[in-house]
């Protein structure tokens, strides 16, 4: 039985005092971690206080991105050795964001994948294809070559801790979800590739959530999808109303 994981991608939003006011509003409402997993992914920046002010709770927290050596000369960059030390249990990786407007590549993902499981945390690996790739039906290639790339070299063990996010980049941030056929089909296609690199085994145990424009109203018919684990939340999980909304849809 795989447990369901929803996720809030804050992006590049709220100050340090507005992150300290959305934890400490949802803190005791949460619900229990052996029902659904409550997580929310902070801008590096903000991540000392959520952790801070959520110890002892339910949430986990997660860093929006961080880079692939633990430390050294890489100036302006978050050293995944530092993330686990403030206990951060997971990392976002390969935000369509992050490929599109920072150029990351199917390499660096892998190699953050590698250094975020080096340093005892899991990733929230994210793929997804853009409208034209959508259009002219090559969802499922491209969605597989990332999800093949992001994973390579890791070990089944790894991969059965990891969890994989499912987002149409025409849905990220657009209101324009996707239907639940499309969220199943593509999260049924990141699981088959995880079949055919790692087993059935390992398949049937990773976490696959889809994500773009994932609200209250719309979340139980993703998790109504028998491959569909959780969901990665941009807009809507910026208010603690909001977020703890789509707890209450999942539990
Ligand atoms: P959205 O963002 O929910 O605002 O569409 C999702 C994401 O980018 O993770």
């Amino acid at each position: 039985m795989r447990k369901p994981i929803i996720a809030g991608n804050w992006k590049m939003n709220k100050t340090v005092a507005e992150a300290i006011e959305f934890v400490e509003a949802v803190k005791d409402k949460l619900p229990s971690s052996d029902l659904v997993e409550s997580v929310v992914g902070a801008p590096a920046l903000l991540l000392n206080g959520v952790k801070y002010f959520s110890t002892g709770s339910e949430l986990k927290v997660a860093a929006q991105n961080c880079y692939f050596e633990d430390e050294g000369a890489f100036t302006g960059e978050t050293s995944p050795k530092s993330l686990a030390a403030l206990g951060v249990e997971y990392v976002i990786i390969g935000h369509s964001e992050r490929r599109d407007y920072f150029h990351e590549t199917d390499e660096d993902i892998n190699k953050k994948a590698h250094a975020i499981f080096r340093n005892a945390m899991l990733p929230i690996i994210c793929c997804g294809e853009t409208l034209e790739q959508y259009e002219a039906n090559e969802a499922e290639a491209v969605v597989s070559r990332q999800v093949s790339a992001a994973l390579r070299g890791l070990t089944a063990e790894q991969v059965t801790n990891a969890v994989i996010a499912y987002e149409p980049i025409w849905a990220i941030g657009t209101g324009k979800s996707a239907t639940q056929d499309d969220a199943q089909k593509m999260c049924k296609a990141v699981r088959d590739v995880v079949a055919k690199d790692f087993g059935q085994d390992v398949a049937d145990k990773v976490r696959v959530q889809y994500g773009g424009s994932v609200k209250p109203e719309n979340i139980k018919e993703y998790m109504a999808c028998p491959d569909v684990d959780g969901a990665l939340v941009g807009g809507a999980s910026l208010q603690a109303d909001s977020f703890l909304a789509l707890l209450e849809a999942v539990k």
